[in-house]
């Protein structure tokens, strides 16, 4: 759609350019969500494509993912992934994980999922399930880095500041060389994820990692020395999502969306432990 109140854009050769930031500023990424829907409070938008960062840089300490980088590019990335990265399939899955995922593949950034902090995100998932690290530019001050887990603080939500540019996510070797198990639930074919989980194995210390997102407000992780009993992982389910951590939207209630929590986590563990 057209933005009628944008009256300036910019587009910057750095990021340091724009230093005096300003009520009404945005950056501009892939612009799938910005142009969806009226931005009354916007007039400047920044463009983030002529910085030019390079969108996937792959070294033996895993892989750095620009903000930046298409979906569609991440897509593409695993017939090219090291063939000890056991864990790359799960890029593909996550990319075709948007409501209508073709409509936005080509545009849509991963650092603008990120940043949109959606629950269905599906960006989100991935780099939180693969323990992924943002760097993050303020304005002002130092470059910070911020685990995944902690980034997204709610629905539409997350730890950035006024301005503060999502820079790059790394996600570590370590984690990208784990054995993985991934479910999804839309309620309708190439709808938004009513729930999405994925679970990772460590090969050699057997620790189990399982990420929910979709079903809860922000990302919550559990974390496990081996693979827990269907006990355990119900256990802390519970003590780790309170009831009101379930989303309530058109997409799914709580209740479902908790049955479902319960029923793929048990899955997970299942197809983990083998
Ligand atoms: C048909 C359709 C289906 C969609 N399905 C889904 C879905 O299933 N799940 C979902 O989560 N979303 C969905 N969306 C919403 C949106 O398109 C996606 O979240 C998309 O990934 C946003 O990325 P983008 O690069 O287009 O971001 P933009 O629209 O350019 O930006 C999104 C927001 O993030 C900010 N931003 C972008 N990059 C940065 C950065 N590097 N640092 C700081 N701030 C930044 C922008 O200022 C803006 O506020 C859908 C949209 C449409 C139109």
């Amino acid at each position: 759609m057209d933005l009628n109140t944008i009256t300036e854009v910019r587009r910057p050769a750095s990021a340091d350019a724009v230093t005096k930031w300003e009520n009404g500023f945005a950056w501009l990424a892939g612009g799938t969500w910005l142009f969806s829907e009226p931005q009354i409070n916007t007039h400047t938008l920044i463009d983030l494509e002529t910085l030019k960062w390079p969108s996937l840089k792959a070294s033996k300490d895993g892989l750095e993912i620009a903000a930046t980088c298409r979906v569609v590019e991440l897509d593409q990335f695993v017939e090219k992934a090291p063939s000890d990265w056991t864990a790359a399939p799960l890029f593909r899955m996550c990319c075709r994980s948007f409501l209508a995922s073709f409509k936005i593949w080509n545009e849509a950034t991963v650092g603008g999922n990120i940043c949109m902090s959606l629950p269905a995100g599906p960006m989100i998932s991935l780099t939180t399930a693969l323990e992924g690290v943002c760097t993050l530019w303020p304005r002002s001050g130092k470059p910070r880095e911020v685990p995944m887990i902690e980034f997204v603080t709610g629905n539409h939500a997350n730890v950035l500041a006024p301005g503060e540019l999502l820079r790059s996510i790394h996600l570590p070797a370590t984690a990208l060389k784990k054995n993985f198990a991934f479910r999804r639930f839309t309620l309708t074919h190439l709808g938004r994820s009513e729930v999405l989980l994925i679970g990772t194995r460590c090969p050699e210390q057997g620790t189990f990692l399982l990420t929910i997102t979709a079903a809860t407000l922000r990302p919550v992780q559990l974390r496990f020395k081996s693979v827990p009993s269907s006990k355990e992982v119900k256990d802390a389910i519970d003590k780790a999502v309170p009831f009101d951590l379930y989303l309530d939207d058109t997409h799914g209630s709580p209740a479902h969306r908790r049955h479902l929590a319960y029923y793929f986590a048990e899955q997970i563990r299942e197809e983990l432990s083998a």
